[in-house]
């Protein structure tokens, strides 16, 4: 048996740092944390080797005082709790007093500030854990700490750096986010001596925009709708952001962020509530994007919770959940066809697909001889009737009317698209789109007001599942009666199901049973089972809606309008397709060179 012994101090920092520098992006984070928690105004961060050979961190901060230097560099000195009650309402994004200490175990380290007020500035030095005196030094009000030779004296560690451009990548990331937490701070960052990233300070909410356009690209800040709800009495949970429009979805979570009083973080609980309020307007396997900021009084949020602060934990996550997830769904209720003046598919967009379209049309013109007979045909017999709705649409009765936003129909085109007139111009809608999201809202009506209406299946159906799904599903009466579903235990790993949603008697039933009780064991948490629903209910909608190819008149098609407008989120079908898209007289105008 080894003795057991207290190790040195410099052996504890090196561990310790093992958990708050993973790499140099975590050196890059923690500083910066550092100089936003002093008040600074403006971050400059110069990085060489990808952090290898230096990062320095400067700011116009509060600064310390001489004395405070060296203490600053040693473990568990922090000035911000001194308490309990401190820990327990955290408002600074750092409170361990380990950043500086772990870093000078494992790098050279400088710091060098002049404190408010004061008028001369001091540096101290940190070499294989043992910190200098303080000397004289030039430096304008605020500090810098540079870390050089990263893991020089930790080569295990060393090895674990990429290639400088992936680390590169790293810092990158990290700086983006901070400087999506605080916009109202100035950013700019160099690498190798050249400057990649400069941000002014945002003082309003043009600048604000004007930052998550810098951090999140064009197509985001042109496709968002921002989101503002404030703390209501009943939760002191304020929300506020910006949302991607479900049309502007992305294949991966790359563009979702998370601020919750300030800190970037990672959190279960609200990514789901946002995955939860997009659940009707986004494809499977699609992200939408958002930037998001939750204010929530530090007492009830553990700050505490993970090695780097890159989680928090909450005292009431359902309540956050049930907030977040109502006001996200809320924001995107309003993309409601025709009635924001927004057009789902972005300008550019239509621009672009118009252009495509056009060319596309001029190279394949008919030269004659081409075209089969049928096809001229059909081709004559939809100039009849397109010439009747215009005979129609310039009666003196229609005029006098007020053309609602998606306007009336006029044509259908390819079996696909519904044409239709309004006040602006041409307006083209996706049929089948349109439709299935009409009807999947009415499904989810039904469903919502409990009026699901079950049917007992004239043979019951055994299913085969695993003895703990089997128990499961003993106490799961409830949830599957709300389902619309009656099912049994049979046996050790088996259940029968003798009802199912009348809705639903067209789907391999045991799929379904199986699924949902996986689901149960799995999460147990019961809007996943409304989730689950929702998406059959979807996949209802898609096989019931009309089909491509089917013809419908010119009243069929004017009602399918008149619903999309009654109807939420109709802008966007359950796959997060547009539904509908404008062209208007300026732009065909501007098509035909009309005016010029
Ligand atoms: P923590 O941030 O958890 O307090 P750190 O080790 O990161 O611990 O920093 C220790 C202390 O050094 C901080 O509490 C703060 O008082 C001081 N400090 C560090 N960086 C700065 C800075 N850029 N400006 C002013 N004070 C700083
Ligand atoms: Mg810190």
């Amino acid at each position: 048996m080894s003795l057991i012994r207290q190790l040195p101090e410099h052996l504890v920092n090196q561990i310790a740092a093992g958990e708050v520098v993973e790499r140099p992006a975590s050196v890059v984070k923690e500083l910066i944390e550092n100089s936003l928690d002093a008040g600074a105004q403006s971050i400059v961060v110069d990085v060489e080797e990808g952090g290898r050979k230096l990062i320095r961190v400067r700011d116009d901060g509060s600064g310390i005082a001489a004395e405070q230097l060296a203490l600053a560099m040693s473990r568990h000195a922090t000035s911000k709790i001194s308490s309990l009650e401190d820990l327990g309402a955290i408002v600074s994004l750092g409170f361990r007093g380990e950043a500086l200490p772990s870093i000078a175990s494992v790098a050279r380290v400088s710091l060098s500030s002049r404190a408010s007020g004061a008028d001369s500035a001091w540096q101290v030095e940190a070499r294989d854990g043992k910190v200098g005196e303080a000397v004289p030094c030039a430096h304008p009000a605020g500090t810098t700490v540079e870390v050089r030779d990263l893991f020089y004296n930790t080569p295990g560690r060393r090895k674990f750096l990429r290639a400088e451009r992936t680390e590169h990548q790293h810092i990158d990331k990290w700086v983006r986010r901070l400087a999506l937490a605080r916009p109202d701070v100035a950013f700019s960052v160099t690498q190798n001596g050249r400057t990649v990233l400069r941000l002014a300070a945002a003082s309003d909410d043009d600048g604000r925009l004007r930052r998550v356009h810098d951090i999140c690209g064009e197509a985001f800040a042109s496709q968002l709708v921002y989101l503002e709800r404030p703390a209501a009495t009943r939760d002191d949970i304020s929300l506020s952001g910006w949302l991607g429009l479900p049309t502007f979805n992305r294949s991966q979570p790359d563009l979702q962020f998370w601020f919750v009083n300030g800190r970037s973080i990672a959190d279960k609980t609200l990514g789901h509530a946002v995955r939860h309020a997009y659940r009707d307007v986004m494809f499977h396997g699609r992200y939408p994007a958002y930037v998001l900021y939750l204010g929530i009084d530090p007492a009830v949020v553990d700050a505490n919770a993970h090695p780097a602060k890159l989680e928090v934990r909450f005292r009431d996550g359902r309540g956050v959940h049930g907030a977040v997830s109502q006001a996200i769904e809320h924001a995107l209720s309003g993309t409601r066809a025709g009635d924001s003046g927004v057009t789902p598919v972005a300008a550019a967009a239509v621009d672009e697909a118009f252009s495509r379209q056009t060319s596309f049309r001029q190279s394949s013109m008919p030269l004659g001889g081409h075209r089969h007979a049928s096809g001229v045909r059909e081709a004559l017999r939809g100039y009849e009737l397109f010439s009747e709705t215009m005979a129609a649409s310039s009666t003196p009765e229609r005029e006098r009317e007020d053309v609602p936003p998606l306007g009336f129909a006029i044509a259908q085109l390819a079996g696909i698209y519904i044409l239709a007139e309004n006040a602006n111009g041409l307006v083209v809608v996706d049929m089948h789109a349109a439709h299935e999201r009409i009807l999947y809202e009415q499904l989810k009506g039904a469903f919502e007001q409990r009026n699901i209406v079950s049917q007992p299946l004239l043979v019951p159906v055994p299913v085969t599942v695993s003895e703990s799904e089997a128990a499961l599903a003993e106490d799961a009466d409830e949830v599957f009666a709300r389902l619309g579903l009656v099912v049994d235990r049979s046996g050790p790993t088996g259940v029968i199901v003798r009802e199912v949603p009348a809705l639903l008697r067209q789907s391999d039933v045991a799929a379904l049973v199986r699924d949902i009780l996986s689901d149960l064991q799995q999460s147990g948490i019961s809007n996943r089972v409304e989730d689950r629903c929702h998406e059959f209910l979807a996949t209802m909608a898609c096989h019931h809606s009309v089909r491509a190819n089917r013809a419908l008149s010119i009243a069929e098609m004017n009602a399918l309008l008149r619903s999309m407008e009654s109807t939420e989120k109709s802008d966007q079908c359950n796959h997060g397709r547009p539904t509908w898209t404008t062209v208007s007289l300026a732009d065909l105008d501007r098509l035909f060179l009309r005016g010029q």
